[in-house]
């Protein structure tokens, strides 16, 4: 099904779109027609506290506003797409984890707003990622997106008919902490056990393979650790190595079997799986989908199950789009309006 047309016509121009994460932050010139230019990145000062974020943002916003400036197409406003729980309506965090020291409670979006005189929205840098994919990338003109993110942790969101689905708490998408059999008894990063996240996710990966596999022969004869991250497990597995196999292996059936749960639950036109762990080979691929296929109803078979398309600025060109949609999902959107 093809997402339905929209009640009016979006404002054209370009919009500064932002990505902060836990260790860089990017910031780019997104047009009319989701071209990015004008790139620029800075490590995140993830433990300065919020004040240095927000100046980091700040000093690589201007020249990308002056060049606009300069273009003779001034930027429309701010897009951000952070870490943490945002409250749409006001565009502060409401919540964070230790990796931004001190983010929780931080009001991006007026601090922003005051430091660049520019419209800002923000919201979470997941659902800023789904956003991407299914206005621009591998979910265009579908109208129910379900993106799968197994990076590091493992997330997610669903979009539909243009719109993230934030929930009445802002955290819906928490794709990792559902129950799955694979992870019985395994701690999660949440503090329960048993959840998804802690076999479908790089860090569940490396923690499994670690647990059968704890040191191994390097090339020079000594002994080391035998995977520094999910990435290393993943490319054991690719040379054979047979534990890591195992594991590459687990983690795709895993989180296959959850994405069938997910396709009967909520009927999407198409899945969307990115982050590291979706790096990991045909093999991985194959997997997934054979399990999601166990799964799935025979009432919602054939929803394609695919690799995201904008790769690392997803998340930018999703938070920038929030300015130039229609779609009112947002409390500021008349500032939008009348600006167009
Ligand atoms: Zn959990």
């Amino acid at each position: 099904m093809t997402a339905p047309d929209t009640d009016g016509p979006a404002p054209v121009g370009p919009v500064i779109g932002l990505d902060v994460g836990g260790t860089k932050i990017s910031a780019g010139l997104v047009t009319a027609d989701g071209d990015v230019r004008h790139e620029a990145s800075v490590t995140t000062p993830a433990t300065a506290g919020p004040d240095a974020i927000l100046t980091a943002m700040v000093t690589l916003v201007r020249p990308i506003a002056a060049a606009a400036e300069a273009e003779g197409c001034p930027a429309l406003g701010l897009g951000v797409g952070a870490a943490g729980v945002i409250d749409p309506a006001t565009g502060a965090v409401t919540a964070a984890t230790d990796h931004l020291r001190s983010w929780a409670g931080t009001p991006v979006a007026d601090r922003l707003t005051t430091a660049t005189g520019l419209p800002v929205r923000v919201v979470n840098d997941v659902h800023a990622h789904a956003l991407g994919e299914a206005r621009r990338g591998a979910g265009t003109g579908q109208a129910t997106v379900l993106l799968v993110a197994a990076g590091t942790g493992l997330g997610g969101a669903i979009v539909v008919d243009g719109r993230v689905l934030t929930g009445s708490r802002g955290i819906a998408g928490h794709l990792g902490h559902v129950p799955s059999p694979e992870a019985a008894g395994l701690p999660c990063s949440c503090g329960r056990t048993g959840h998804l996240e802690a076999v479908a996710s790089g860090a569940g990966l490396l923690e499994r393979y670690r647990s059968t596999m704890p040191v191994r022969q390097m090339d020079d004869g000594s002994v080391g650790p035998s995977a520094a991250s999910g990435a290393d497990v993943s490319r054991l597995a690719a040379a054979g190595d047979p534990a890591a196999l195992s594991c590459v292996d687990g983690s795709a059936a895993a989180l296959g079997r959850a994405i069938g749960g997910w396709i009967n639950t909520l009927d999407p036109d198409v899945v969307i799986v990115t982050g590291g762990l979706a790096q990991a080979g045909p093999r991985w691929w194959t997997r997934l989908r054979a399990a999601a296929d166990t799964e799935t109803i025979p009432a919602a078979t054939g929803c394609p199950v695919v690799p995201a398309a904008l790769g690392a600025r997803a998340a930018l060109i999703g938070a920038a789009s929030l300015l130039t949609s229609d779609h009112a999902d947002h409390a500021d959107h008349s500032i939008v309006r009348t600006r167009a």
